[in-house]
């Protein structure tokens, strides 16, 4: 590791400790800025990665409510509040029984970079529980979802801090919170991003992620001449992202076979066409099953326990959790043949991972500029909702798509080498740095 890095990362790891994924995403992006820092003294006598290191706010909370038997459970609820450079903070709520400090933390981090990178006035930020809503009834969900804002209402507002879904929080939470936020302060604002259509919703933002992820390819796959058009491609994830990047890239003529959940993943060699992603979305979103019934259904494999990149691929879009990949992972996955990851969802490859898809001279679009659709759209959402009006989905849409070519074009101004070969990782960690850094300083020292 550069010795610059060491000594950074020395002093995050002494402020922040046990906080593994923190470390790890910090490190990302300053192996990337280092050097760039360096070549641009004004950053460093800022100390600009220093403070964007350093949330600017973090809120942990107690939430008590009570489940159908009438038995008090008590969770744990946080917002991290990142950064406010260029826009109020903005991030996704993720309810899931991993959820701690320091994956909040990974993902408040991530957002700064990447909302920097969809060009909108948005900051960063990132919230959540410890709460698991798989096995609860509607009406469990709902209680707990409204203890969770008679807290978090205080710190959160249309001009100051707008959460919006993330793992485990769909449609339904985000009523069950909005509901309670309006109730609680007595307005109806622009406050939560993914609301449903008729409550201020923008049309295409539950598709945006996964198609926004599936742009990102395409575009990766321009440079190259090349196209998603008869192309094997592996998907894990059943869920919001998943589903949507199945739908784009399907719709782009791709052949797509795998899809997973935490359990396993199912592997359908005929490709899962139109009919079966609608099975998929009333298996996941309405029923809430798990994908092994997709394999029963469809009389397909289905793993248990395993990930789908054992696969052979042309394209992979890690579309579920983080550090879903491992270094082993990345080189079957580049031993079989593939030569595009498009991440779906946030930092799903580890470090090893990224080395190997980067040695290896692959297209490689990291998750904060390849994800960014979804809060893209939030920012069009929020827009739409401060204008009180709404646009149609082929408007929406082609702004989506003109994001995606935009983060493409900033990645590869700041990433490529001298071989032309296009580094996305620096590109997305320098293009996105830029912006808030410029806007620190013109700030002062706050
Ligand atoms: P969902 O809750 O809709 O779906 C998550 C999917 O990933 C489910 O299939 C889930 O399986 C699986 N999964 C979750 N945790 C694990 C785990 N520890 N191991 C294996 N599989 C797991 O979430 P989203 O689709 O919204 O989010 C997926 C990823 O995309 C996340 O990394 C998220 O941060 C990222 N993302 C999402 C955005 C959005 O707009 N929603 C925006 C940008 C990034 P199971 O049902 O078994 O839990």
């Amino acid at each position: 590791m550069d010795p610059r890095v060491e000594k950074f990362m020395a002093n995050i790891i002494a402020k922040n400790a046990g906080e593994s994924e923190f470390h790890q995403a910090v490190q990302e992006v300053a192996e990337s800025l280092v050097p760039f820092i360096e070549e641009n003294p004004k950053y460093k006598h800022a100390k600009v990665l220093e403070r964007i290191a350093e949330p600017e706010r973090v809120i942990i909370f107690r939430i008590p409510w009570i489940d159908d038997k009438g038995d008090v459970q008590v969770n744990k609820g946080y917002r991290i509040e990142m950064n406010s450079a260029i826009g109020p903070y903005k991030g996704g709520i993720r309810f899931h029984p991993t959820v701690n400090l320091s994956i909040l933390k990974f993902l408040g981090f991530e957002q700064v970079f990447k909302n920097s990178l969809t060009t909108l006035p948005l900051g960063g930020g990132k919230g959540g529980s410890d709460f698991d809503p798989k096995g609860k009834s509607d009406n469990e969900v709902m209680k707990f979802c409204q203890s969770f804002m008679s807290e978090l209402f205080r710190h959160i507002g249309p001009d100051t801090d707008v959460p919006a879904g993330d793992i485990g929080v769909g449609g339904r939470e985000v009523g069950f919170m909005f509901g309670q936020y309006k109730r609680l302060k007595n307005e109806f604002t622009g406050v939560f991003t993914g609301k449903g259509r008729e409550w201020g919703g923008s049309l295409i933002r539950p598709e945006a992620t996964g198609y926004g992820t599936v742009y990102f390819a395409e575009e990766m796959l321009k440079i190259k001449g090349d196209s998603f058009k008869g192309k094997s491609v592996t998907i894990s994830g059943s869920g919001n992202v998943a589903q949507f990047a199945t739908e784009k890239a399907l719709e782009f003529g791709a052949k797509i076979v795998t899809l997973s959940d935490s359990a396993g993943f199912i592997y359908d060699p005929n490709g899962i066409d139109a009919e079966k992603l609608e099975y998929v979305k009333e298996l996941k979103n309405i029923k809430r099953g798990r994908i092994s019934e997709y394999a029963d259904k469809y009389g397909v494999e289905y793993y248990e326990g395993k990930r789908p990149w054992i696969v052979k691929c042309d394209v992979a879009l890690p579309c579920a959790t983080q550090n879903e990949i491992t270094e082993e992972d990345a080189q079957t996955l580049v031993k079989n043949g593939c030569f595009v990851v498009s991440e779906g969802a946030n930092m799903p490859s580890t470090p090893d991972a990224v080395e190997v898809y980067l040695n290896n001279r692959i297209l490689y679009g990291p998750g904060k500029a390849a994800n960014a659709g979804g809060v893209a759209v939030s920012g069009l959402e929020m827009t739409q909702n401060s204008m009180r009006l709404s646009w149609s989905r082929e408007e929406v849409d082609s702004k989506l798509q003109s994001i995606m070519k935009n983060i493409h074009e900033t990645c590869r101004k700041y990433g490529v080498e001298s071989d032309g070969f296009i580094n996305y990782l620096n590109g997305s960690n320098i293009g996105g740095f830029v912006k808030v850094a410029d806007a620190m300083i013109a700030q002062g020292v706050v």
